[in-house]
């Protein structure tokens, strides 16, 4: 079973569509019962889009990963 850290380090592969299928269903089943987890997946992905339609790029900009990955996690 993945735990929280696992599931945050593989959050942006996971939102990339770079996991293996094994991998997404750990992470979904993951995210299907973990509450923070799940919020943070909705938040990241909301980011990704609004990049996405911005950039017209399919990957967020290293810098703007960075920078999501030093908020604050509550
Ligand atoms: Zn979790």
């Amino acid at each position: 079973m993945s735990d929280c850290n696992e599931v945050t380090e593989q959050l942006y592969e996971y939102l990339d569509r770079e996991l293996s299928t094994e991998e997404v269903c750990e992470v979904q089943a993951h995210l299907s019962r973990c509450p923070s987890c799940f919020e943070l997946e909705r938040f990241e992905s909301g980011v990704i889009k609004l990049v996405r339609r911005r950039c017209g790029s399919e990957r967020a900009p290293e810098h703007l990963r960075e920078r999501l990955l030093t908020v604050p996690r509550s």
